[in-house]
């Protein structure tokens, strides 16, 4: 038995003793990750500047902040969570009962991404943890220092006997994914989904994959010069603002009607000067693309026929320093790679269309997306977008908002992932709804038995 499958079986064990049932285990796990964020903050900040010069406010809105968040609802709502919750029954069941029992599903398999490193592992083990599993996480290996952190603090921090951390890359990933889970969640690209889903196929294990995919906003042309400045504050922020637009919510491209476009553009120039300075390279408000694999990747998507023309602004790519400049193009082809793949990075397209509700068949030609942002007032702009479209979740008059939300679900539909997490909806992935009924002896109807005649169809 190889060291894996020996700390799986004691980790089983472990889950059988009952141990991580208890409510009191639960809680003091909860709060033990919650120390581990307050008391390694400046190392989780360290961490992330020197993965992804990631500046510590953003660090703190995307990382810590959301999940001391999402901890203190947790520590909060456990009783009620776990709480078992009345059902009802049919009539020919009188003087029965019925109620839904959360169960823990058992020994469960986090695999995360790196460009959100704390958050992406840690909001689904606060959903494990507190649904009274046993888990094991695998960090990206893409984010070095905070796979190593996060191993080292969650030793410390938490019951190692029930929760672990095993550090690697697609070779340990597959080496877990060779074992029997009782479920797995995925967090990354679709690529690395099929290989998850077909491995949990083997053992018949449920799975939750967070994939990606292009994220659009579409930008009305019907607002004030208000509302206007309000709208490319708030794209700025959602693509360049978040991770460098390495984010799987971060708006991909932008649609917007052709006579509006100019206005738009010359405005996101003003601010992206305002919020990253003339020489966005030398401000530490951006963060650096995560490798060099990475940047040339992106260098490339600002290649091929028709694509550097349509840079309207910045492009310019400093390998060195993992840097790629806040860039704008507009109407590359839509056949180009840009229009096709996930950008994932500081390169924002605009889509031009005569008219914005055209927009709607754009969208709903290609695959979901895991967010659709729409900045409009138009009510029926904004009906139609929600039925005539479909996406993870729709956001109107902003972007990533919808993260940071524990009342809403997150998850993607179709080629953007299934299945969601975040506050109460993290403890039901995590669990399983088990019904229970407790019959009484005192009612019994005789026609609910054998032999069937012809009038037993109106009594049952
Ligand atoms: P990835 O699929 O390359 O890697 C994700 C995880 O899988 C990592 O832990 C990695 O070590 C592991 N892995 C890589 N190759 C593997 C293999 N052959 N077998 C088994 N495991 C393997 O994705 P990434 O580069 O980390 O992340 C980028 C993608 O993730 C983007 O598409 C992005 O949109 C998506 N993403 C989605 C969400 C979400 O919440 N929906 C969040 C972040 C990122």
């Amino acid at each position: 038995m190889g060291s894996v499958e020996r700390e799986m079986k004691n980790m089983r064990e472990y889950f059988r003793s009952g141990v991580t049932k208890e409510a009191s285990w639960r809680e003091s796990q909860l709060k033990g990750l919650r120390r581990f964020l307050m008391e390694k903050e400046s190392d989780i900040f360290k961490a992330l500047m020197q993965d992804l010069g990631k500046h510590g406010v953003e660090a703190f809105r995307d990382e810590i902040g959301t999940l001391v968040k999402t901890l203190n609802l947790a520590i909060k709502c456990l009783k009620d969570w776990m709480s078992s919750k009345n059902a009802n029954l049919p009539a020919l069941a009188l003087l029965s009962s019925a109620e839904i029992v959360h169960e823990p599903l058992g020994l469960v398999l986090i695999i995360s991404s790196w460009n959100f490193p704390f958050a992406l592992s840690l909001e689904p083990l606060i959903g494990a943890i507190a649904a009274g599993n046993t888990a094991v996480l695998k960090p990206s290996e893409l984010s070095a220092s905070c796979s190593s952190l996060l191993a080292s603090g969650i030793a410390t921090y938490l019951d190692d006997k029930a929760i672990r951390v095993i550090e690697g890359g697609p070779e340990e990933s597959e080496q877990l994914l060779n074992q029997k889970w009782d479920k797995i969640f995925f967090t990354g690209s679709a690529r690395v989904g099929r290989i998850v889903m077909s491995a949990a196929a083997t053992h018949l294990t449920p799975v939750v994959l967070e994939l990606g995919g292009k994220c659009p906003a579409v930008v009305d042309s019907l607002s004030s010069s208000w509302d206007l400045e309000v709208i490319v504050k708030r794209i700025i922020v959602g693509k360049y603002g978040t991770c460098a637009g390495q984010a799987c919510i971060a708006i991909d491209y932008v649609i917007v009607e052709k006579s509006y476009c100019s206005k738009l553009v010359e405005l996101m120039k003003v601010w992206i000067k305002k919020m990253f300075g003339d020489y966005p390279k030398r401000s530490n408000t951006i963060a650096r693309i995560v490798n060099k694999q990475q940047l040339v990747r992106l260098k490339k998507l600002l290649t091929g026929p028709k694509v550097k023309e349509s840079v309207v602004y910045g492009g310019s790519v400093d390998e060195e320093n993992l840097f790629i400049e806040p860039t704008i193009l507009v109407d590359p082809p839509l056949d180009a790679a840009i229009m096709i793949d996930e950008v994932f990075g500081p390169i924002l397209p605009i889509i031009t269309v005569d008219k914005i509700e055209d927009s709607i068949e754009f969208i709903s030609s290609r695959p979901k997306p895991l967010a659709l942002y729409v900045f409009t007032k138009n009510q029926t702009l904004q009906k139609r977008m929600i039925s005539e479209t479909s996406s993870g979740s729709v956001t109107f008059n902003d972007a990533i908002l919808q993260y940071a939300a524990d009342s809403l679900p997150f998850g993607g539909v179709g080629a953007s992932g299934f299945g969601m997490y975040h506050g109460k909806f993290s403890f039901d992935t995590f669990s399983h709804q088990k019904a229970i009924v407790r019959r009484s002896f005192l009612t019994d109807f005789w026609y609910r038995y054998p032999p069937w005649t012809p009038n037993k169809f109106q009594l049952l």
